[in-house]
């Protein structure tokens, strides 16, 4: 079990670590403000920008707190907002790879063992985010996001944890992110800025 013992460490670390990232800078008005557009509605519960476009700072994955609002149970703590990585992404579950997702982790042990490492890291993140907002996780204890940690039911879900904790954490938001790099690249800046008027300007 010691294996098993440094995995979790790892995972601890890698979770306060990411964490301690994000929170350093707290969403700013301005920040709120370019998620209502990309979203098309109020970000309730939005405490920070998990990820940014690496081109022009154009926030990609949101964090939000365990609970909402109004005391409603959000398990999504990482967001993926940009209109541009939703569109890949959509392409992507489009394209059937989700079941072909789903077809890799029934057979391959190590990959299952990695998505199981995924969620445990997930929990750990918004345990460590529960408590810094002295919010509440116990109507979300053990639900993760995007079908973790036996499933794969929403690639949006992983390919944001895959922005906010890096590669070699989620294998599935890893390898979606690959796939889809032509159309959509955290390095590659394609963001349409959004003008406050509400309209896209391409
Ligand atoms: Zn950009």
């Amino acid at each position: 079990m010691s294996k098993e013992g440094r995995n979790a460490n790892g995972i601890e670390t890698l979770a306060a670590e990411t964490l301690q990232r994000v929170m350093e800078h707290p969403a700013t008005q301005n920040d709120i403000a370019t998620v209502e557009t990309q979203l098309g509605r109020y970000p309730r519960g939005m405490v920070a920008v998990g990820a940014r476009c690496v081109g022009d700072g154009t926030p990609l994955v949101v964090i939000t707190g365990p609970v909402l609002p109004g005391g409603i149970p959000f398990p999504t703590t990482m967001y993926l907002t940009s209109p541009e990585a939703v569109k890949a992404v959509s392409h992507l579950e489009a394209d059937g790879l989700m079941r072909q997702y789903n077809e890799m982790l029934a057979d391959d042990t190590n990959l299952r063992a990695q998505y199981e490492r995924a969620h445990a890291a997930y929990l750990a993140f918004r345990h460590g985010l529960a408590e810094r907002l002295n919010e509440s996780e116990e109507h979300i204890e053990g639900i993760s996001a995007g079908g973790m940690p036996v499933r794969v039911k929403c690639l949006h879900a992983l390919v944001a944890q895959s922005l906010v904790m890096g590669p070699g954490v989620n294998p599935i938001g890893d390898m979606a992110l690959e796939r889809m790099r032509n159309e959509f690249d955290p390095t590659v800046c394609r963001c349409v800025r959004a003008q406050s008027d509400g309209q896209e300007t391409r």
